[in-house]
């Protein structure tokens, strides 16, 4: 069990905490919405890209 190792960052989006760990998809931003925000500069819903794993420290 790893309750007590949740690692929170904050959205590069919109400042707000988001949850770095696997159970967000979205990390390091907060939502969903926020992630499209960022990527929506190059990126269209239909595409996407493998999304590396990061080391964690
Ligand atoms: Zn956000």
């Amino acid at each position: 069990m790893t309750s007590a190792s949740i690692k929170r960052v904050a959205c590069p989006q919109c400042g707000k905490d988001a949850i770095f760990s696997p159970e967000n998809p979205y990390r390091p931003f907060c939502s969903h919405r926020c992630q499209q925000i960022d990527l929506g500069a190059w990126a269209n819903e239909d595409f996407r890209i493998p999304v590396a794993p990061e080391p964690e420290e």
